[in-house]
């Protein structure tokens, strides 16, 4: 008898494999091709040895690489020979662990299928349980306290384990083995409604009671995953109005949660790809455009063609949300706070803020550990964007196309996100918000220590922004000189086409063009930068061309009316302020004086290159909108005013440094003036910006042979621009870069921050 040759396999895997049952999937999968070793967590990683037959250890490999669990992320796997060992078994052994080390945690996921068919049936333990997981759902990141990921070090240290559950979490082939949230209805957490002073104890009875407030038109704050929402039925109208009142919440879309996809095509039309991001299990919110016949409420988005939705993703939101007859079936599930504070994540925290919001309050006693609101995405074309990066993505390393050193980047003023690196990993923070409120700098405070402990990062280098009275850069400041690092200040729009260039996998030191339009961000030479035409890389740039500047007067408060900015750019152009002119109209006589004396003598009246303010004075201009109640209002409104089939557009021109809109501007009022509609001026001059991206990329190829562009900056979030221009720049061959792993807005400056300072420190 031949004997069969036994070789042995040392693996190591890297990435997202903890907590997602990727040592029962090596298990079962040792076990099929008769291998016998051992699988066990390190403190960056997975490892594996594997002695059989060479034919099987390559079948088991090529399993491993090809179809890892479906939770996973695999970075990198390596495997080396190693010395046959007589093992009789394949066993899955005690994790060893290194101080240094770190691996990612994941997301929080969306309740699975197999968990959702246990819940529904009456004879599981688990049925209509609202706090049902296992290793391929539930909470994890909002939980978890440190690493390694195991229960003790999560917030459900609290729950010892029944027997049920703790054999359950022993088997190996069991699909809650190791599952470290695990629960059930006899250990596990359990929800409690509170109105009015009472308390009404015990899933069911608490579960009814809420959804009994939600069918008579009540305010329901719900404890969800990051934090709590506020809820209401969105076909109330009532309801909505009321919402609105009490959140202050002036005009800012509320998001929405529906039963199933199926039911949001009677309210917004639903493509293909959209269906597929609303049912994916990071369950983001997703803006769909709304239908002609839509029956919701036009409070719920006033003056927005989109609304966000999003489908239930715990187990407590299919209980809440569940079809009966006369039960509504679209609920508002918006952040639970007061206008621009952060959402309450907090039991006491929330009793006491959101009390004068609710009606009632649905609670559980599993505690949230990190703050984190939804994710919010759209799709472009085929492509999935995000406008905000934050649960079911959060902490998602964002793997980088080198290493870099460990730092600490501390992001823009607003839709602030810090970011750690270390290696080739960047961690980008979940939403953190403007940091404009004491609030809302505890919780970037505090998410940056969590980061650090969490993937051990020390950070050797502090990187912030040139703007010296940002929350942000006083922090990286204090901190630069208490912990003696060095400190880097990387310029707003620099930051921007940094971060777009890295997560293109932009590997070397190479320039390229870039279009950074935006709100607001300090140039190098003190004013506000805005519409920034850029050819750079990672470690300089050279500011090829900007718009003209004009001023802002008032400062500030030129932000929140755009009609301040309209009048000032009418009179730089030597226009006249007619008084049929909407920003005319909108001021009194006396405060249409003093804006007028303040753009004379420019009296707190700071210069600006701002893409985004351009677009609020043509908005004010059009009539659109003179005030502005939340960032981006107006360019968003203005953007839903354009006639798509329109392709006419305004002339501007370039001089040597600078894209002159002096002639865009008397051409509109020419327009205006003979009564051409505003959905063709709307588009006309959007069809100016794009003409303009694709002239001035003609220009640089011109002048340097650069071929790439790359697309960064809150103006990008307007579709109307962004898809044209792509569309048209790849027409004529240019290589176009946009970003796709995190939003074009503020929050992907921190990123941008960490690679330069990485790059020009090498
Ligand atoms: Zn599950
Ligand atoms: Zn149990
Ligand atoms: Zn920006």
């Amino acid at each position: 008898m031949q004997t069969k040759e036994i070789s042995g396999l040392a693996i190591q895997v890297r990435g997202i494999v903890q907590g997602v049952g990727f040592r029962p999937f090596v298990y079962q999968l040792a076990k099929k091709n008769g291998l016998t070793g051992w699988v066990r967590n390190s403190s960056n990683g997975v490892e594996i040895e594997i002695h059989g037959e060479n034919q099987s250890n390559i079948a088991f490999l090529d399993e491993l690489t090809k179809s890892p669990p479906p939770l996973s992320r695999i970075d990198r796997i390596t495997h080396t020979t190693c010395q046959p060992d007589h093992y009789t078994q394949f066993s899955i052994i005690e994790s060893e662990s290194d101080p240094d080390q770190f691996i990612p945690v994941s997301p929080d996921i969306s309740t699975c299928s197999d968990c959702l068919a246990e819940m529904s049936e009456p004879t599981n333990r688990r049925y209509q349980y609202p706090f049902i997981n296992c290793t391929n759902c539930g909470p994890r990141f909002t939980i978890i306290k440190d690493i390694p990921y195991d229960r003790p070090f999560t917030t459900m240290t609290d729950f010892p384990m029944c027997p049920d559950c703790q054999h359950e979490y022993d088997d190996p082939l069991d699909r809650r083995f190791h599952a470290q949230p695990t629960a059930c209805p006899i250990c596990g957490p359990s929800l409690t409604y509170i109105f009015a002073g009472n308390i009404i104890h015990g899933d069911k009875d608490a579960m009814a009671a809420a959804r009994e407030a939600l069918r008579n038109g009540h305010i329901v704050a719900v404890k969800g995953l990051g934090g709590f929402h506020l809820a209401c039925d969105a076909l109330n109208h009532s309801a909505v109005d009321e919402l609105r009142r009490r959140k202050k919440r002036i005009e800012k879309p509320f998001a929405l949660m529906i039963r199933d996809s199926s039911i949001i095509e009677k309210y917004c039309l639903v493509s293909g790809s959209e269906k597929q991001l609303l049912e994916s299990r990071q369950r983001p919110i997703v803006l769909l455009t709304r239908r002609d016949d839509c029956t919701l409420p036009e409070s719920l988005a006033p003056g927005q063609k989109t609304l966000g939705f999003m489908l239930p993703y715990t187990p407590l939101h299919y209980l809440l949300l569940e079809n009966e007859p006369d039960f509504p079936e679209v609920f508002v599930m918006t952040s639970g706070n007061i206008s621009e504070e952060p959402i309450a994540y907090l039991d006491h925290d929330a009793q006491v803020r959101l009390s004068p919001l609710a009606d009632g309050f649905l609670t559980h006693n599993r505690d949230i550990h990190v703050r984190v609101d939804d994710s919010v995405m759209r799709v472009a074309g085929q492509t999935a964007v995000f406008i905000r990066r934050s649960r079911g993505f959060a902490p998602d390393p964002i793997l980088l196309p080198f290493d870099v050193p460990s730092i600490l980047s501390v992001g823009a003023e607003l839709k602030n996100h810090f970011t750690l690196t270390r290696d080739a990993y960047a961690f980008h923070s979940h939403y953190i918000g403007d940091l404009e409120n004491y609030e809302t700098l505890q919780s970037f405070e505090e998410g940056i220590i969590h980061f650090e402990n969490l993937f051990r990062v020390k950070p050797e280098i502090i990187v912030c922004d040139l703007h010296p009275d940002y929350l942000s850069t006083r922090y990286a400041m204090e901190r630069s000189r208490s912990e003696n690092l060095p400190l880097v200040q990387v310029q707003h729009h620099h930051a921007h086409l940094a971060a777009c260039l890295v997560e293109n996998s932009w590997e070397s030191d190479d320039p390229v063009i870039g279009l950074t339009f935006d709100g607001t961000g300090l140039g190098t030479d003190g004013t506000i930068w805005g519409g920034e035409v850029l050819v750079g890389g990672y470690t300089t740039f050279n500011r090829r061309f900007h718009l003209n500047e004009f001023l802002l007067p008032g400062g500030d408060r030129a932000v929140h009316y755009p009609a301040r900015t309209a009048l000032a750019l009418l009179a730089q152009y030597g226009i006249e302020w007619d008084h049929s002119l909407p920003p005319v109209k909108f001021f009194a006589e006396k405060e249409i004086e003093i804006i007028h004396a303040q753009i004379k003598k420019k009296i707190n009246s700071p210069a600006t290159t701002s893409m985004g303010r351009l677009f609020d004075a043509v908005a004010s201009l059009l009539g659109v909108r003179q005030q502005v109640n939340y960032e981006g209002q107006a360019a968003i409104e203005m953007e839903n005013l354009c006639d798509p089939n329109e392709n006419g557009m305004y002339p501007f021109s370039l001089s040597a440094d600078m894209i002159e809109t002096s002639e865009t501007f008397h051409k509109i009022m020419t327009d205006i003036k003979t009564n051409i509609s505003k959905p063709i001026i709307a588009a006309k001059f959007h069809n100016s910006i794009v003409q303009m991206c694709i002239q001035i990329s003609e220009v640089i190829q011109l002048e340097t042979g650069l071929n790439t562009v790359a697309l960064s900056g809150g103006v990008w979030q307007n579709m109307f621009i962004y898809s044209r221009t792509v569309e048209k720049l790849m027409k004529k061959g240019f290589q176009v870069l946009v970003h796709k792993k995190i939003p074009t807005n503020d929050a992907c400056i921190s990123l941008g921050q960490s690679i330069v300072a990485a790059r020009i420190r090498q």
